[in-house]
């Protein structure tokens, strides 16, 4: 596998916000989102057991599967390795390739693509203005989660970010079984 980076972090976004995890981050995408801030391109050939033996010293359990796109290359090696090492398993992805069997947690960031996966537990879906209306509506509506997450976009402009938080928040009360994502990490302004 590719891998672009491997740190030590809290979740920064989602259900897991605040939790000590282990990131993996895959190298590459397949798609091209506009707003995508993630420097995934670069990176270097890791087998299962050299990742494994990266994050072990790590006191967390819990490792985070990214990228860019995880789906492109995520193995069962690597899952039924991290399983056999105790680790609880989570994977951020696009929805638009199938993944291995035995993921603890998906979270599905649904972008401009058909998502192929027919069950996630986390739908996280970015926010860029009342034209993303439409698509959390039509993601609740086909692609089955238990949990619902609405992030709003970061953009340069700090006038349109507040404007997009205020929507966010007017949203979510509208529709309680969406609850806010913030990318806290941002703000706390840690890795
Ligand atoms: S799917 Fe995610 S990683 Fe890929 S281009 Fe879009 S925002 Fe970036």
């Amino acid at each position: 596998m590719r891998v672009n980076e491997i740190f030590y972090s809290l979740q920064g976004e989602g259900f897991f916000t605040g939790t000590a995890a282990v990131f993996i981050r895959l190298s590459g995408c397949n798609l091209r989102c506009s707003f995508c801030d993630t420097d995934h391109e670069a990176g270097c050939e890791m087998s299962a057991q050299e990742i494994a033996d990266t994050i072990l010293p790590y006191p967390t359990r819990h490792a985070v599967i990214t990228g860019g796109e995880p789906g492109l290359q995520l193995s069962d090696r690597l899952v039924n390795l991290l399983h056999s090492l105790g680790y609880f398993i989570q994977v951020e992805t696009n929805g638009t390739r199938e993944l291995p069997e035995g993921i603890d947690w998906i979270t599905c960031s649904p972008k401009y693509a058909p998502v192929v996966l027919r069950r996630v537990d986390e739908l996280k879906v970015v926010y860029e203005g009342k034209q993303s209306l439409a698509a959390l509506m039509a993601a609740k509506s086909t692609i089955p989660a238990k949990h619902l997450s609405v992030q709003p976009c970061h953009t340069p402009d700090p006038e349109r970010n507040a404007e997009i938080l205020a929507e966010c928040i007017d949203f979510v009360k509208a529709n309680p079984e969406w609850r806010l994502s913030l990318q806290t990490h941002k703000l706390l302004n840690i890795p």
